[in-house]
């Protein structure tokens, strides 16, 4: 039976684009629907929107330490409403982007919801369409933790956008990457930040000495910790159109807005799986095999729906890989290992590979640690801004395992120190590489003495 597509991509957000894209380069009949917002999560209400917010803290922040350098400068507020209309400007055009680039390549598209009907029939805007292959590539939303008293009067990450003027105190609840950010990006606008988490460091997941040192920079810096604490209720402040936060041991923060950045849920309501027969993970993920197959043969998942490592541009890599093994003549799989991934606090971080506790839980590694003052702060004096920088090397083979910085720039450095871990550098090409001087990044190849050994009881057992 002949179908009106070989693709029907569920989904324009980064992955489901760049498949259906690829797809009809390749030459597939190809349809995609979009029911929100063209570029998705990433182009709208994530990192493009969000980078934005870091470049225009980190203004603030270089006004500050001009004096020190010799300029007069007048630092005389800053408004939210300004940004945000340069920003959603920004947003607009590439969201036309994207459109321009599905038309270009030739693909039908849909502003409509789609769902799912039969293995290879889909209901979009009304209609019912068929296609011999389907992708779904809805992405995650922000979770509103239902659970808690008042939930409602907090925001999630999405409703940041919305915001037109400044609140003069934020408290942020989680300290996963995307309320930290959040967090430094309204300190640095000008902001009274709080943070309220459960366990003693921020950023679960991440390597120890990068925690505490992010943790001691936020301090720092001024932003108050409230740890390790969940939040009991909020309530309405009186009169002012504010919010009281109670803790889980009685405390009270008074503040005029809250963010509640507890995680993100895969976007699979409503899609018809079950009816469909497409399985999902306890944690409500669609599974996939490792060729991004579904439990039903004709229907894939990529992206943030699969909650693997939810990163645009390891969204953009299933993606494209998919297309080009569907319809490429080109079979393969974007490898999730070694991907280098940047916080975008303040200061920044950038990481690849494994950390001190992944590495040594499978043997003996030695660690190269370093702490500094970087250059434009010793003139600056500014506080918080001490570098990390670390790497983790196997002890039997030399190979880099892992690198980590806290510092300003670690983002554009580790996508370079990125290729060399996922090339198996190792330690001795780290340091036959010539530095580049004046920088922070010369470090990571003048790490000459090992700071300890960790994992050797791993290599016992
Ligand atoms: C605040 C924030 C900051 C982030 N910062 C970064 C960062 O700095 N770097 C980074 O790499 N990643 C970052 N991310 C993560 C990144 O945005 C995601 O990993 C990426 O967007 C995932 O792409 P996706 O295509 O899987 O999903 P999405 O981009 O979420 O796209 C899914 C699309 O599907 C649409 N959709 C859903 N259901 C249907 C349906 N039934 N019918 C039609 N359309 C539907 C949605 O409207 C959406 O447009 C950030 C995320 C957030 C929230």
């Amino acid at each position: 039976m002949p179908f009106d597509y070989d693709l029907f991509v569920i989904g324009g957000g980064s992955a489901g684009v760049r498949c259906a894209r690829i797809s009809a380069t390749h030459g597939a009949k190809v349809a995609i629907a979009e029911e929100r917002f063209w570029g998705g999560t990433c182009v709208n209400v994530g990192c493009v929107p969000k980078k934005i917010m870091v470049n225009a803290a980190e203004y603030g922040q270089w006004i500050a330490d001009a004096p020190a350098f010799g300029w007069t400068v007048q630092r005389s507020g800053f408004d939210l409403g300004h940004l945000a209309a340069a920003r959603d400007a920004e947003v607009a055009r590439l969201n036309g982007i994207y459109g321009k680039l599905l038309q270009g390549a030739g693909c039908t598209i849909f502003e409509a919801r789609a769902t799912l009907a039969d293995p290879h029939t889909i209901e979009v805007g009304g209609r019912r369409v068929t296609a011999e292959r389907i992708v779904i590539a809805t992405g995650g939303k922000p979770v509103r933790p239902e659970e808690l008293p008042g939930a409602e009067l907090g925001m999630v990450s999405d409703d940041l956008f919305e915001l037109k003027a400044l609140p003069r105190r934020l408290t942020v609840v989680g300290s996963g990457y995307i309320g930290l950010e959040f967090a430094c990006i309204f300190h640095g606008l000008g902001s009274e930040v709080d943070i309220v988490y459960r366990n003693e460091l921020p950023l679960r997941g991440f390597d120890v000495d990068i925690r505490v040192a992010l943790k001691e920079a936020l301090t720092t810096q001024g932003i108050r910790q409230h740890v390790p604490r969940q939040l009991a209720r909020l309530d309405r402040a009186d009169g002012e159109g504010g919010v009281v936060i109670t803790l889980d041991n009685g405390a009270r923060i008074e503040t005029d807005a809250v963010l509640l950045a507890t995680g993100r849920t895969p976007n699979v309501h409503g899609l018809g799986l079950d009816a469909v027969g497409v399985e999902c993970t306890a944690k409500g993920a669609i599974e996939v095999d490792e060729d991004h197959r579904t439990t039903v043969p004709s229907i894939f998942a990529i992206g943030d729906v699969t909650d693997k490592l939810n990163l645009t541009p390891m969204a953009t890599a299933v993606g494209h890989a998919l297309a080009d093994t569907l319809f490429g003549r080109n079979p393969r799989q974007a490898s999730y290992r070694n991907v280098p991934t940047a916080v975008f606090t303040s200061p920044p971080i950038g990481t690849v590979g494994m950390t001190e506790a992944d590495a040594a839980a499978c043997g003996p590694v030695d660690i190269y640690l370093t702490r500094f003052t970087p250059m434009r702060h010793s003139i600056s004096r500014r506080e918080g801004r001490k570098a990390v920088m670390k790497l983790v090397v196997c002890q039997r083979t030399r190979c880099v395992l892992g690198a980590h910085m806290l510092g300003e720039d670690a983002a554009e450095i580790m996508q370079g120190i990125g290729i060399a871990v996922a090339m198996g550098a190792t330690k001795e090409d780290f340091d036959r590489t010539i530095g580049i001087h004046p920088t922070a990044a010369e470090e990571f190849v003048t790490l000459r003495t090992r700071t300890r050994e960790a994992g050797l009881r791993a290599a016992a057992e």
